[in-house]
C-alpha cells in the first residue's frame, strides 16, 4: 500500500515547527521527509534531521539532476523536496509528512492532487509576530522579510483543503491527527482491504448457496 501525502504549510512563525514534531511523535505510521535547502543551519538544528544544509552549488547540482519534486525560494533561500525520498517513504506504506511553503504546495498540488492538504494559520498577526522575534532564531532582517511575506501567505489559505487554526497547541495537534485518520478512511485509500474482506463474503457466499436449505 502505498502512504498518502500530506502537505503541511504556514507563514513563518505559525508555530507548525512545533506542531508537526508532536504530530510525528503521537501518530502511528507517519513520517517526515527531509528536505534540502541553502540556508544556514540555526543553533539547535542538525544537518539531515530539519534540513539537509547545502550550498547554492550542491542545490543547482541537485536541480539539474530532477532531483526535486519541487523546489522553490523562500525568504532569499532555496529550498526543495527530495523525490528519491518521498517515493521511498510512500512506498514503505506510511504516511509522509511535507513541510513546504504555499508556493511548494501549490506545485505538489498540481502533479499530486490526490495529495492531503493543510494550512496552518496563527489566531492573529500579533501572534506570529510575537511568535517569531520569541524564537529569536533570525536577524532583524530576516525576520522582516518573513513578517512582510507573511500577508501573501496567508492569502493562499484557500488553496489548501483543510485549514488549522494554531492557537492552542493541544488543540492544533489533535485537530490535524483527526484529519490524518479521516483522510486514512476514504473509500479509494481502503480498497486493497477492503478487497480481501469481500473475497471472504465471496467464499462463503459460494459455501452458502451449496448447503442444503
Ligand atoms: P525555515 O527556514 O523557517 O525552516 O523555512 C522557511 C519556509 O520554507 C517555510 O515556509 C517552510 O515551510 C518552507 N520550506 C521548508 N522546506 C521546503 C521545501 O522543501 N520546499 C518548499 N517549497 N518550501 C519549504
Amino acid at each position: 500500500m502505498i502512504g498518502n501525502l500530506l502537505i503541511i504549510s504556514s507563514p513563518s512563525g505559525g508555530g507548525k515547527g512545533t506542531l508537526i514534531r508532536e504530530v510525528l511523535q503521537t501518530t502511528p505510521d507517519i513520517t517526515f521527509s527531509v528536505s534540502y535547502t541553502t540556508r544556514e543551519m540555526r543553533k539547535g538544528e542538525m544537518d539531515g534531521r530539519e534540513y539537509f544544509f547545502v550550498s547554492v552549488e550542491k542545490f543547482q547540482e541537485l536541480v539539474a539532476k530532477d532531483e526535486f519534486l519541487e523546489h522553490a525560494e523562500v525568504h532569499g533561500n532555496f529550498y526543495g523536496t527530495s523525490r528519491s525520498q518521498v517515493n521511498k517513504l510512500t512506498e514503505s506504506g506510511k504516511d509522509v509528512l511535507l513541510e513546504v511553503d504555499v508556493q511548494g504546495a501549490k506545485n505538489l498540488l498540481a502533479k499530486v492532487p490526490d495529495a492531503v492538504s493543510i494550512f496552518i494559520l496563527p489566531p492573529s498577526f500579533a501572534t506570529l509576530e510575537t511568535r517569531l522575534r520569541m524564537r529569536a532564531t533570525e536577524s532583524s532582517g530576516d525576520l522582516q522579510v518573513r513578517l512582510r511575506n507573511s500577508f501573501q501567505e496567508v492569502l493562499e489559505y484557500d488553496k489548501f483543503r483543510f485549514v488549522v487554526v494554531n492557537d492552542d497547541l493541544e488543540t492544533a495537534v489533535e485537530q490535524i491527527r483527526t484529519i490524518i485518520n479521516a483522510e486514512r478512511h476514504r473509500t479509494n485509500r481502503q480498497d486493497a482491504a477492503i478487497q480481501g474482506i469481500l473475497d471472504g463474503f465471496d467464499a462463503a457466499m459460494h459455501r452458502f448457496e451449496k448447503e442444503p436449505n
